[in-house]
C-alpha cells in the first residue's frame, strides 16, 4: 500500500511539472512517426487528432512525418493527465501473475500477466480457414505448406500478448495440439475446431456462418464492453500478387475503420524503422462484401498478412521471428486503438 501511495505522489509531482501552458515542439528524426512521437513525450494517443490539427501542413497524405521538420506537441489538459495517471496506476499496481493457456503449446503455455492495461477489453481472434479447409496451399522445398497453419500461429502469438496485458481473448478457431511453433515448416493437419468445440463444416458458407455465430453470441454476452474482432489470412486472395499487409474494415463502421487505421499506422512506423529501404504500400480499405466483415457484430479488422504463394511473402511468413514481429505489431496497433478509445 505504502508503495502505491508513494507511486501516486511521484506521479502527482510529474503532473505539476507537466502542467505546461505553452506548446513544446520537436524535430522529427529518421524513423519517427506520429505514434512514436506521442509515446516518446508521454502524450496519450487520443491527442492524435489535435497533433494532426496543429501540424497538418507538415504531415504527408499517408500520415507520415517529414524528417527535419519541427512539430508542435499538443498540450495535455489537466483532467486528461489525471485520467492517464489513473490508468497508469491501474496498469502498474497489479502483482505479476503467471497464467497457463494450453492452446499455446508446451513451450509457450505459461505467460506472465504483468499489467492489466487491457483488463476491460474483449478480443475475438479468427485465424482464416481451418478444419477441412487449409486455405491457400503451396509447397516449399517440396513440402506442403498451408495458409491456415501460419495464420493460426500468428493468431496464437497475438492472443498471448493480449492476455499478458489482462485482456479477455476468445480464440475462435483453435487446435488443441498445435500450439505456438518456432518452426519454418508448420505441419498441416485438419483437426481445428470452432469455438467452443464445434467441428468445422466443409462448405464455405456454413463454415463462415458458424464462426460468425460464435462471435456474435459472445458479443451480446459482453455488451457494453470494448470488443474487437481480428481476422487473419495469408493469401491476399483479392489483391492479385501484391506482397504487402492489407487491412479491411466495414465501410459503415467508424470504430472498425479506426481500428484498421491504428494497426496500419503501427505497421507503417515499424517498416519505416526496420526496413527503411522497403517501400511499404499496404492499405486500409473497406470491403463490406466479405462475409465476416459484413455479418459480425464487433468492430473488426480483417488482415491479409501476405500471400503464402508469393515467394517474397513466404520468406516473411515462414520465419517464426517474423511471425512474432507481425503479432507484436498487430498487438501494438490494438493497444493504440484501446488507449485512444472514446
Ligand atoms: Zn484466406
Amino acid at each position: 500500500m505504502l508503495k502505491h501511495l508513494l507511486y501516486f505522489f511521484t506521479l502527482c509531482t510529474i503532473t505539476v511539472a507537466l502542467g505546461q501552458t505553452t506548446n513544446q515542439s520537436v524535430v522529427a528524426q529518421k524513423g519517427d512517426g506520429i505514434f512514436s512521437l506521442l509515446r516518446a513525450h508521454d502524450i496519450p494517443y487520443r491527442y492524435i487528432d489535435s497533433f494532426i490539427q496543429l501540424n497538418k501542413e507538415k504531415i504527408t497524405s499517408g500520415n507520415q512525418l517529414i524528417i527535419g521538420k519541427s512539430y508542435v506537441l499538443p498540450i495535455i489538459k489537466s483532467d486528461s493527465v489525471t485520467a492517464s495517471i489513473n490508468r497508469k496506476i491501474d496498469s502498474t499496481s497489479i502483482k505479476p501473475e503467471i497464467k497457463t493457456e494450453l492452446l499455446f503449446g508446451e513451450d509457450y503455455k505459461n505467460f506472465t500477466v504483468k499489467n492489466d492495461t487491457l483488463k476491460n477489453a474483449v478480443y475475438y481472434l479468427i485465424a482464416g480457414h481451418g478444419g477441412p479447409d487449409p486455405g491457400a496451399v503451396t509447397t516449399y522445398n517440396s513440402k506442403l505448406i498451408t495458409e491456415d497453419e501460419y495464420a493460426y500461429d500468428v493468431t496464437l502469438r497475438l492472443a498471448r500478448k493480449l492476455m499478458a496485458k489482462g485482456a479477455t481473448v476468445y480464440i475462435i478457431i483453435k487446435d488443441k495440439n498445435d500450439g505456438i511453433r518456432d518452426q519454418r515448416i508448420l505441419e498441416v493437419d485438419y483437426d481445428e475446431v470452432c469455438y467452443p468445440k464445434k467441428e468445422i463444416p466443409r462448405s464455405q458458407k456454413l463454415r463462415l456462418q458458424q464462426r460468425t455465430k460464435a462471435v456474435n453470441k459472445l458479443y451480446l454476452k459482453h455488451k457494453g464492453a470494448y470488443q474487437r474482432l481480428i481476422v487473419t489470412h495469408v493469401d491476399s486472395r483479392s489483391v492479385g500478387k501484391n506482397i504487402d499487409v492489407f487491412f479491411y474494415h466495414h465501410k459503415n463502421s467508424k470504430n472498425g475503420k479506426r481500428l484498421a487505421d491504428h494497426v496500419h499506422t503501427t505497421f507503417k512506423e515499424k517498416y519505416a524503422k526496420h526496413q527503411p529501404n522497403r517501400i511499404y504500400s499496404g492499405t486500409v480499405t473497406s470491403r463490406s462484401g466479405l462475409y465476416l466483415v459484413k455479418n459480425t457484430l464487433p468492430p473488426m479488422v480483417y488482415i491479409e498478412l501476405g500471400n503464402i504463394r508469393n515467394s517474397k511473402d513466404q520468406k516473411r511468413i515462414l520465419n517464426y521471428d517474423n511471425r512474432e514481429a507481425l503479432a507484436n505489431w498487430i498487438h501494438l496497433g490494438l493497444l493504440a486503438d484501446y488507449s485512444g478509445r472514446k
